[in-house]
């Protein structure tokens, strides 16, 4: 994705991370409404929400976009702030429990 333009809405995405269907097992971070330009935007400086979410992989700052209804969202503890695998631990995180393939903490 390129020149992608986005409004931030922290009412909206108030998670730290989320899941996204169709992508089992990785964290990403939302960072607001995708949105266009229209026939106005040249002079209102306003761009319209095209209704997508756009964000990208926890450790990738890579764009995707999404479908609101397609995210997720994680508890911190979910996922792994390093490389943004759910499930992974080695982050060094303190949790409060023990993921199953998380080794030696
Ligand atoms: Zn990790």
């Amino acid at each position: 994705m390129r020149n992608v333009h986005y409004e931030a809405d922290d009412k909206a995405w108030q998670g730290d991370a989320y899941t996204a269907r169709g992508w089992a097992g990785i964290a990403w971070r939302v960072l607001g409404w995708e949105t266009e330009p229209d026939e106005d935007t040249e002079w209102s400086g306003q761009e319209q929400r095209t209704g997508f979410v756009v964000g990208h992989m926890v450790g990738d700052d890579a764009l995707h976009r999404f479908e609101p209804a397609d995210l997720t969202v994680l508890d911190r503890e979910e996922y792994c702030s390093v490389c943004g695998q759910v499930g992974c631990a080695h982050d060094g995180l303190a949790r409060r429990f023990k993921l199953d393939n998380a080794e030696n903490l």
